[in-house]
């Protein structure tokens, strides 16, 4: 009874406002959440074509092995607004949809190494700022990366921010460097130890948040760490 009340009101739902993409705004099948296939295909540029260790021109700090991004960021271009949307306005389903994507092609990646246990740790927010936002957008791109991937994620409370970071926009690597140092802390060490960490973040700019997070974790005796991001500016 309850389930045809539920299929009911669903039928409704989906008469009054069709499950459509968030990009393209056509329709969507029962199979997809937010985005359609196509957009997620082509509607962005791919950040890693070859596949490479290091999607970007960054050199990565030792014990880091990967630094993979899913696309190019397009400065006041869709992905930039969509980006937007997932971190202020809750389009966490979005979130997921992308790390699904993300984990995915992160797959076809051969330096993503999955022979030793991994562990998926989203870049903590300090609590002033999860509070005031209600959720971490990072947080939900890994949910998405560990149903493509079966990978686990962290415990939110494993590792956290104690330092309430300013917006690091337009700051050069060394301001940015010496504003996020030390910003995190690991509360329970046991979790990462001897694991491979894949932090997951929204964005890679100079990758000082992503290797500061890193460093945390690497002193707390994670194996490796692996850089995952739906973009790379
Ligand atoms: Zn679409």
């Amino acid at each position: 009874m309850l389930t045809s009340i539920k299929t009911i009101k669903r039928g409704f739902l989906e008469v009054l406002f069709p499950k459509v993409c968030t990009i393209c705004g056509l329709s969507l099948p029962d199979s997809e959440q937010f985005m359609c296939s196509q957009c997620i295909k082509n509607k962005f540029e791919v950040a890693n074509p070859e596949r490479k260790q290091v999607s970007s021109d960054t050199l990565l700090p030792e014990g880091v092995v990967l630094q993979h991004a899913l696309w190019n960021f397009d400065k006041g271009g869709f992905l930039q607004d969509l980006l937007h949307a997932l971190k202020y306005h809750r389009l966490t389903g979005v979130g997921e949809d992308l790390g699904v994507a993300l984990g995915k092609s992160l797959k076809r990646n051969s330096y993503f190494r999955t022979d030793e246990e991994c562990l998926l740790v989203p870049v903590p927010l300090h609590p002033k700022k999860r509070r005031m936002r209600g959720y971490n957008q990072a947080g939900f791109i890994a949910k998405g990366i560990e149903k493509s991937t079966t990978i686990s994620l962290c415990k939110k409370q494993d590792v956290i921010r104690i330092k309430n970071t300013k917006t690091q926009t337009g700051f050069s690597l060394e301001k940015r460097r010496e504003n996020i140092n030390q910003a995190f802390m690991v509360k329970n060490p046991s979790s990462f130890k001897n694991k491979v960490c894949i932090v997951v973040d929204d964005v890679f700019t100079t990758g000082a948040t992503a290797f500061e997070l890193a460093d945390t974790l690497l002193q707390s005796g994670a194996s490796k760490i692996m850089i995952a991001t739906v973009a790379q500016a």
